[in-house]
């Protein structure tokens, strides 16, 4: 208990947080971390491991298996932000916080209301035509799907989501805008993440400010620098730490804001 009330201490005094999220953030909202044992192959059984079938050269060789994998276990559309989602989206409301930099690719910040939204890995929301290089949304991609296979209705070539596979590098600009608002943040808060998957501890390396918040169900790597750890479920403890510190100011509450964001179209 005694972390919970140092941690709402901190965000009464931040200005500057910068949430640095894994998948743990999106496990809460039923998106299974496809790393884990529970996640990915508890549906069905595939020919290839996970790490071959998300890969930039499967996808090249087998599109159409590359699809089928991609949108029965990587794509949770229906999923709605959770607890963390609207209490992250709520501090940066406030001017409290800067930035989410976050692994997932389910847009689920930007669906709570999140603004500045950092995606290392990319969106399942954003897919470009590799001969045209139009833009389509995820609904237009499933709806020019030929033989599973989603084409661009312009042009005919293959449509590829901005999602970083493996053997992909991730995008420069994204990662240096991160490394830019850790590297100003006065507070950086990483939640939902066990730190073993590159880039994320490197990334952490720039933060200079003064507290340094993990939030995980299970230990990290990096356990030993934080000054305040919490081994509790991430949306549990942001609700609750957050929900005080918007009662205590004019803002609506937690529960009126939940309300409105699950309603609002992505
Ligand atoms: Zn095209």
């Amino acid at each position: 208990r005694k972390m919970y009330e140092d941690l709402k201490r901190v965000l009464q005094e931040s200005e500057h947080i910068v949430f640095f999220g894994g998948a743990g953030v999106s496990t809460e909202s039923n998106i299974p971390d496809f790393r884990s044992q529970s996640g990915i192959y508890s549906k069905k059984t595939y020919p290839y491991p996970a790490e071959v079938m998300i890969s930039h050269d499967f996808f090249v060789t087998h599109p159409k298996e590359f699809y089928d994998f991609y949108f029965s276990e990587m794509v949770y559309e229906n999923a709605q932000p959770n607890p963390a989602h609207i209490a992250l989206a709520k501090l940066e409301e406030m001017g409290k916080l800067d930035a989410i930099v976050t692994q997932n690719i389910d847009g689920l910040h930007q669906k709570a209301g999140s603004k500045h939204v950092l995606e290392l890995h990319g969106s399942i929301h954003r897919n470009r035509c590799s001969g045209c290089h139009r833009f389509y949304t995820l609904e237009e991609m499933k709806e020019n799907r030929k033989e599973g296979i989603p084409v661009c209705p312009h042009c005919g070539k293959i449509l590829k989501p901005e999602v970083v596979l493996y053997g992909e590098a991730l995008d420069n600009a994204v990662v240096e805008e991160s490394i830019r608002c850790i590297a100003q943040a006065d507070t950086l808060i990483v939640g939902g993440t066990s730190l073993v998957v590159y880039p994320a501890a490197g990334l952490l390396q720039y933060f200079k400010g003064k507290h340094l918040i993990l939030i995980n169900k299970d230990m990290t790597s990096m356990d030993h620098k934080a000054d305040i750890i919490i081994h509790d479920p991430i949306g549990e403890v942001l609700k609750e730490v957050a929900s005080s510190i918007f009662s205590s100011s004019s803002a609506p509450s937690l529960r009126m804001l939940s309300k409105v964001q699950l309603g609002t179209k992505f």
